[in-house]
């Protein structure tokens, strides 16, 4: 559909190159239409800028909306069911290794953390991921949320936020190349020592950070990630089911409910996984007891 559109205004922008000297002679000889013909040409060149935009940032589209406030501001956009999020050209947000805390579900505050956490020290630089224009620059002020923290629109569509920084360096608006400092690591809002929480989104759904980026690694996970919405995923492993084929990493979610008598390695056994995947997948450990009801997820 989009291509479509791009072969339409390619089709037109060539056409009018190739008859522009025998307009620019037709607009001499005939002074009158002249304004009309310059509007024509003033929305052309509007519209070249627009493709050439869209070329260049292909996430743009995604987003109906620009807002310098919040976070999540997609409630109520459209997700689409898939999606390819170009990883090249990356730079890693700190050049600290250590990961403190993962994504997911925190039995501790029964709550969901919404990105990764990695041990920095107050005033160590972070970096822009990628190409990308500031979206928010935000203090949530001291014990509050990710404190002073930073959000970037990037041009593959990707947003990412830095949360608990000590200063920032950046202001809204502003374009920034990957790679370039866009703050100070810190200990400010909701946190219990330094460190930087990271958040990597797509239309605001949130992504675990670990399929895209890897610390201890210092690199990004491959060339592109592809996100695929949660209702994609479903119909694709279903898909794959009933053909008999070997459902794709990463799209078929199953969960077990735990019953009495049930340990780790007995559902690990049951389906044919490791004891450390389980712990991976449900990110609790292997000491970690269950509880009756307890959803385990397996694959
Ligand atoms: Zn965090």
């Amino acid at each position: 559909m989009i291509f479509k559109r791009f072969r339409i205004w390619i089709a037109v922008l060539v056409g009018l190159l190739a008859t522009g000297g025998v307009q620019a002679q037709d607009l001499l000889a005939r002074q009158a239409p002249i304004d009309k013909k310059l509007r024509a040409i003033d929305s052309v060149a509007l519209q070249r800028q627009i493709v050439r935009e869209q070329m260049e940032h292909p996430g743009y589209g995604l987003y109906p909306t620009w807002d310098n406030d919040r976070v999540h501001v997609y409630a109520d956009v459209a997700v689409p069911d898939t999606f390819v999020i170009d990883l090249r050209g990356f730079s890693m947000p700190t050049k600290n290794e250590r990961i403190t805390s993962k994504f997911g579900y925190r039995r501790r505050f029964r709550r969901q953390h919404k990105g990764l956490d990695v041990k920095v020290q107050i005033g160590d630089t972070i970096y822009a991921a990628f190409d990308g224009k500031i979206r928010v620059v935000a203090d949530q002020g001291r014990r509050k949320g990710y404190g002073k923290y930073v959000v970037i629109r990037h041009d593959n569509g990707l947003e990412t936020i830095y949360g608990h920084l000590s200063k920032h360096l950046v202001i809204e608006n502003e374009y920034v190349r990957s790679g370039q400092p866009i703050g100070l690591g810190g200990n400010t809002g909701r946190s219990t020592g330094p460190h930087l929480h990271f958040e990597t989104r797509l239309i605001g759904q949130e992504l675990n950070p670990e399929l895209l980026f890897d610390f201890p690694n210092q690199d990004v996970t491959g060339d592109s990630y592809t996100y695929y919405s949660p209702k994609a995923k479903r119909k694709a492993a279903q898909l794959a089911r009933a053909k008999g084929e070997k459902v794709p990493d990463g799209l078929d979610v199953r969960y077990y409910k735990v019953r009495k008598g049930d340990t780790l390695s007995k559902i690990a056994h049951r389906y044919g996984v490791s004891i450390n995947e389980l712990c991976r997948l449900n990110n609790i450990k292997r000491t970690t007891i269950l509880r009756l009801g307890q959803l385990i997820r397996y694959s």
